[in-house]
Order: structure tokens, then C-alpha cells, then sequence
């Protein structure tokens, strides 16, 4: 499984946009998008880059309830 590099990618393979927010860990402006697989990620806006990725605080994303399959496509 390949993670979408870009935006128009993640909607082809059926993410949905759902809408924007700031990090409550960082501030950094975000999107939160709902996966194929019915889990809410937060990406850098306006890319194709999963928050947790690049946020500094990083660890605060660390629950259970984060996309544990898009995280594992990360790490290939
Ligand atoms: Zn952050």
C-alpha cells in the first residue's frame, strides 16, 4: 500500500477533505481529511504530507485513534 503524494491523489483514491484547523500542539495551520478507511488524519495544509510528519511536537499525535495502517504505509 502507497501513501497519496499529493492532493489530488488522496481524492482519486477516495480521502475526503473535511475541513481546516490549527495543530493544538504546534498551532500550524492544518487540514483533517478522512481516509478510505474511515480514520481522520491531519495534514500539512494545503499538501499531501500527514501532520505528525513534520509537526515538532510530534508525539502528541501518538493515540490510538490515528491511522495506524497509513502510518505503517509511511514506514515502508
Ligand atoms: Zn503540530
Amino acid at each position: 500500500m502507497s501513501f497519496p503524494k499529493t492532493i489530488d491523489e488522496m481524492t482519486a483514491v477516495g480521502y475526503r477533505h473535511e475541513g481546516t484547523a490549527n495543530c493544538k500542539a504546534c498551532q500550524a495551520p492544518i487540514e483533517w481529511w478522512h481516509t478510505p478507511n474511515g480514520k481522520k488524519i491531519p495534514m500539512d495544509h494545503g499538501t499531501a504530507t500527514p501532520h505528525w510528519s513534520t509537526c515538532p511536537n510530534a508525539d502528541d499525535f501518538r493515540h490510538p485513534k490515528v491511522g495506524r495502517s497509513t502510518r505503517e504505509a509511511l514506514d515502508e
